[in-house]
């Protein structure tokens, strides 16, 4: 352990600020930043030493079809044909540094897609808190973090509420640690024991804090032991495994074939090594050395294009998966709707105030206004929006309205302590001084709240209060598809307060309701369309009461407008409902329901294997700390990469930059149409390799010489494969490919008769090439084989052209569709 950190835990926050000469109230000036920033470096990690360059072009000799090659060179010398041998060994050497482009290019790619993920800081700078990049943050500076945050830094704790901290990364423990700003005792020695002390990298579960950087990048425990974690282990993803399983099997085939065939030709008389040739040409003919390459290509093009359009893809296997998802289940505020929330009226027992003929006229309007900013973190930022959460946000918004300043409230009650939001409470309170005595003031979901009240403030004055009448209130708002909550407040303590205890929370005082709107997305409702052509479904999984839920289901057409009772039962579910049914009546309901309500996180892993288990693949989106085992667990776990906590990024196979459910449903789009690219060149490389294994088959078999010299195949090969198989990454999408279904994910990639299409294509490709060959021979030999090579190569560049959609005929299609393949196949001909 660090000496400073064993110093700091022991010196009480104002110590320590002096220790580190910083200042809780205005942070560091920017003067005072860069020049620290200067002295102690970027607030990173070192990565990883890459692997050199040259390694990775000496890897590419190791492929079997180079192997294979390279002792045809040897042959060909032996033959004394010398020409060839060099023209091997050119056309492999070019082969690795196509090789070495693709690697390079996939792993820029992927570096590209690493940094976008980098987090942000809230940090207090020259008196505003900022969210600056989390590699600007220098020891002094202060910083805040709360709940789905990762630790930006090693930090000392100032201040801490109900902060429970997941320090798995460093010291493997997975029980969440309790953390407090409180003076160590003595000295320890061990990171587990530091209370007081955050570490860079661990993640913030529950509660909020504020704290004192006081190590940065490699400085910190993280960065001692960052050298140690195992970095950028070259990922494979199934569809990769799977062909390179086929091609080592088809290779084997194709060497016991063409052992066979040089033993034929032995016992026939044929000369030895030119036999030999013949039979090393077919096996170069038929391994397709180019795909497990050129499917990498595809797919990390693919996650290129996607994040393009919004959705970062952090793990390639995604790309693949996306492909045949089946459901969708979707968090509501932020991803369907807005997350731009407005007051749109207020609640007092039983009237509803539309928000523009609101006024301070008593007791009770009063401090309903004052509690919408006082129980309210957002912060105001001179000259710019406010930062916080929207719902917060609109609070501030009214309540300035209104006519009262934060900043005045905040000095007049300041906030003593408080317990924070967790969506399992669905309710936050805060503690305030006012003159000699203290407030409570409570806001949450209005079936929390309400049940706590005894009294309301009525008027003036404080009356008995009634939960029936205020209850219907709040159902009548949410029924708007406002998204209602509650307020309450409590007084008249017996001794001062410090803290807020569980037993505080009960006998308020109710002041009254908010209804807040927030706005479907726009393109919301269209993806929502889209998905009921693709075949996917969509779900949406929110804390919201059921009938906001409901509300908004059928504006976004998620349900139908007018519901039956019974399909209303079977089409909803709340969490509780789902707390109390069993593993069995789930299953039968799970594909079914549409909404589920009032859920906590915790219920959507519950979700994702209730439908992984009737045999769906699911896209589940989250934001928060306790959606991450969701995110992984599902089949496309989706961050919010605005709103979103690092937490969840961590855990997710993909990220939207935008936030926007629609972007969910471009990239499964997407997704299909990469897995389709990728199809048509397996396709395609499976087709030509077939003609040219028929053609050199069928040959002697007619009668004929040699059709084409081992040379001509690997310039064919080489040719053929790799550009126009890149190519076929920019093909779009098929017309049809949002309106089928979704494709079953053990499906094989040979499904569809593909097989058949290139043996049967194959032969056809082989006929023409030896009828070509039959025409050329009649001049010569040499003219033959010159024939044969064009018509093949051609054959099947245009066999490419041909195959660039399923359904649609080229004529249909057009040639313009695909300039770059166009550019390749004409590049290729001449
Ligand atoms: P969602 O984002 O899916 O609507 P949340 O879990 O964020 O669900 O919220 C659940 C409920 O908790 C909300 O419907 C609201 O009543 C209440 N709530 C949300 N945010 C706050 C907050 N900052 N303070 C108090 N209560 C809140
Ligand atoms: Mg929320």
């Amino acid at each position: 352990m660090h000496d400073k950190s064993t110093k700091l835990s022991l010196m009480d926050p104002d110590e320590a600020l002096h220790f580190m000469k910083a200042s809780v109230d205005q942070g560091l000036s920017a003067e005072t930043a860069s020049s620290r920033l200067d002295l102690e470096g970027a607030n990173t990690l070192d990565e990883a030493p890459k692997e050199h360059i040259y390694l990775v072009f000496l890897r590419q000799f190791t492929d079997l079809t180079v192997l294979v090659l390279l002792v045809s060179a040897v042959i060909s010398s032996f033959i004394g044909e010398s020409s060839d041998t060099w023209a091997i060994v050119l056309i492999v050497i070019l082969n690795a540094v196509l090789g070495l482009f693709h690697e390079v290019r996939a792993e820029k790619a992927m570096a590209a897609l690493g940094r976008l993920t980098h987090t942000k800081a809230s940090v207090l700078r020259d008196s505003q808190w900022q969210n600056l990049p989390s590699e600007e943050l220098v020891p002094g500076d202060i910083v805040s973090i709360e709940a789905g945050d990762k630790v930006p830094a090693d930090v000392r704790i100032l201040e801490a509420y109900s902060l429970e901290i997941d320090e798995s990364t460093l010291t493997g423990e997975s029980q969440p640690v309790t953390k407090t700003s409180n003076v160590m005792t003595q000295a320890y020695t061990l990171l587990a024991d530091q209370k007081n002390l955050l570490f860079k990298g661990t993640s913030v579960n529950r509660g909020r804090a504020t704290g004192l950087v006081y190590a940065t990048g490699m400085k910190t425990e993280l960065g001692k032991i960052a050298r140690l974690l195992s970095q950028n282990k070259r990922r494979i993803t199934p569809l990769q495994i799977r062909l390179s399983v086929f091609g080592k099997r088809l290779a084997f085939i194709v060497l016991a074939l063409c052992t066979l065939l040089f033993l034929m030709g032995l016992y026939r008389g044929e000369p030895t090594l030119q036999i030999l040739m013949i039979a090393l040409s077919i096996a170069v003919a038929a391994i397709p050395e180019a795909l497990p390459a050129v499917v990498t290509i595809l797919l990390s093009l693919g996650a290129r294009t996607m994040s393009k359009q919004n959705a970062l893809v952090k793990k390639l296997p995604a790309v693949e998966t996306l492909g045949s998802v089946t459901f969708i289940c979707t968090d509501k505020t932020g991803t369907l709707t807005e997350n731009r929330m407005k007051i749109n009226s207020l609640g007092v027992s039983d009237v509803i105030i539309p928000v523009e003929k609101f006024a301070l006229k008593d007791e009770q309007s009063r401090w309903f206004a004052k509690s919408l900013l006082l129980n309210n973190d957002a912060r105001i930022v001179p000259g710019q929006s406010p930062m916080g959460d929207p719902t917060e946000i609109a609070m501030l918004d009214i309540g300035t309205t209104l006519g009262f300043s934060k900043e005045t409230l905040d000095k007049e009650f300041p906030r003593i302590s408080e317990v924070p939001f967790t969506s399992e409470r669905m309710m936050m309170s805060t503690l305030h001084k006012v003159n000699d005595s203290e407030i409570i003031i409570l806001k949450g979901a209005p079936e929390k709240v309400i049940p706590l009240c005894v009294n309301e403030l009525r008027g003036d004055h404080s009356a008995i209060f009634e939960h029936k009448n205020t209850l219907r209130t709040a159902g009548q708002m949410a029924a708007e598809g406002l998204r209602v909550m509650a307020f309450a407040m409590k007084t008249g303590f017996d001794h001062h307060k410090e803290k807020i205890d569980h037993n505080d929370e009960v006998n308020f005082t109710f002041i009254g309701l908010i209804g807040l709107i927030d706005p479907p997305r726009l393109g919301a409702l269209k993806a929502i369309q889209d998905c009921k052509k693709a075949s996917v479904k969509v779900v949406m999984i929110t804390g919201d009461h059921p009938t906001t839920a409901k509300a908004i289901a059928k504006k976004l057409g998620m349900l139908d407008a007018n519901l039956s009772a019974d399909q209303d039962a079977e089409s909803v579910m709340t969490g509780a409902q789902l707390a109390k049914i069993d593993e069995q009546d789930l299953l039968k309901r799970v594909k079914a329901i549409r909404v589920y309500a009032r859920t906590s996180p915790e219920q959507k892993i519950r979700i994702v294997k209730a439908l992984q288990a009737s045999g769906e693949v699911v896209a589940m989106t989250g934001d928060g700390v306790n959606d991450a085992p969701a995110l992984k667990c599902a089949d496309i776990g989706v961050a919010m990469g605005k709103g979103g906590t690092d937490v969840a990024r961590e855990a997710a196979h993909m990220i939207l930059l935008d936030d926007n459910f629609a972007t969910v449903v471009v990239a499964i789009k997407e997704g299909r149409r990469i897995f389709d690219n990728i199809r048509k060149f397996v396709r395609y490389v499976l087709t030509g390799n077939s003609g040219e294994i028929w053609a050199l088959v069928l040959a002697p078999l007619f009668g004929m010489p040699l059709p084409l010299l081992p040379i001509q195949i690997l310039f064919v090969n080489l040719l053929t494969d790799g550009l126009p198989g890149i190519a076929l990454a920019s093909e779009p999408a098929d017309r049809h490919i949002l309106s089928r279904p979704p494709r079953p994910p053990q499906e094989s990639i040979f499904a569809h008769g593909l097989w058949q299409h290139a043996l049967w294509i194959g032969l056809l490709l082989a006929f023409a090439t030896l009828t070509a060959f039959h025409l050329g021979a009649r001049t010569s030999h040499q003219h033959g084989q010159t024939m044969a090579f064009t018509v093949l190569t051609l054959g099947q560049l245009f066999h490419v052209v041909v195959i660039r959609s399923e359904t649609d005929s080229i004529f249909s299609l057009g040639i313009s569709g695909n300039k770059q393949l166009m550019a390749v196949v004409g590049l290729t001909a001449l």
